[in-house]
């Protein structure tokens, strides 16, 4: 994808699935119409990792560090998540952990900082780690964060409202799911495109105003958040992507007859 001198791409770590109904406060029938969103199994499916932005300047600006190698069960066993790809994904883009200049996180669940340290260790020597400073102190004891960025919060930097990250980068702020949750905002010249993080796991809470999310910090928040995000980018060509939307795809908001309708460009 080539938002005018930047180009992002799917950096693929693993899979994660469980039942639809995983939605808090969704049912089977709620989930009819919206099947196209589910596999074969009428599971939702997940993907999990990150995306590589090249921007102006040289810079290789990894969004993301997948969820690490792991896999495990999840939901008491009724899905299951698999990570581990996401160096040898960076790999078939040509890219080595050094020539990241960059990492950037959306906001600081596991699934979204795994590869950013190994033993302790950057991941990626050569860059600067930055999330928001309301995720830092949120997260920054929290059991699953602590042993992967603490050996490091010496080299990690954090911004705390929306502004610029770099050439054609900016932060939004998008707080509910996480305290500190950031929607990356790409543009050069006149095009645009956004990476959503986890204001928005499935397509489908884009649709409707009242679709509710998964595991949000502060529900109520997070819906205002994706109500007004859905509403800024409805019937834009803004193209969005998040890192858990299967196949990691970037899609468009249409608006036709006041209903919402979802297309993978
Ligand atoms: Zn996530």
């Amino acid at each position: 994808m080539k938002i005018g001198d930047l180009t992002v791409e799917p950096v693929y770590d693993g899979v994660m699935k469980m039942p639809a109904t995983a939605f808090q406060g969704t049912t089977e029938q709620l989930w009819a119409p919206h099947k196209r969103f589910l596999d074969a199994d009428g599971r939702l499916e997940f993907a999990l990792g990150g995306f590589l932005v090249r921007a102006p300047g040289d810079r290789i600006v990894l969004v993301d560090a997948g969820i690490g190698d792991r896999s495990g069960e999840i939901r008491n066993g009724t899905g299951f998540f698999r990570g581990g790809e996401l160096l040898s994904s960076l790999a078939r883009l040509h890219v080595r952990p050094e020539d990241v200049t960059d990492v950037v996180f959306t906001h600081l669940h596991f699934d979204h900082i795994g590869w950013a340290t190994r033993d302790g260790v950057m991941t990626f020597p050569n860059a600067t780690y930055q999330c928001d400073e309301r995720d830092w102190q949120h997260f920054r004891e929290d059991e699953r964060v602590q042993p992967v960025l603490g050996p490091i919060a010496d080299r990690l930097s954090t911004w705390s409202s929306s502004g610029p990250l770099g050439p054609g980068i900016d932060a939004m702020s998008a707080p509910g799911h996480t305290p500190g949750s950031t929607i990356l905002v790409l543009s050069s010249g006149a095009a645009r495109a956004m990476l959503l993080g986890d204001v928005i796991h499935c397509p489908v809470e884009l649709l409707d105003d009242e679709w509710s999310g998964m595991g949000d910090v502060d529900p109520e928040l997070a819906k205002r958040t994706r109500n007004a995000l859905a509403r800024e980018i409805e019937g834009t060509d803004v193209p969005v992507a998040a890192a858990h939307f299967p196949g990691m795809v970037f899609g468009r908001l249409l608006s036709a007859q006041g209903r919402r309708s979802w297309v993978v460009e």
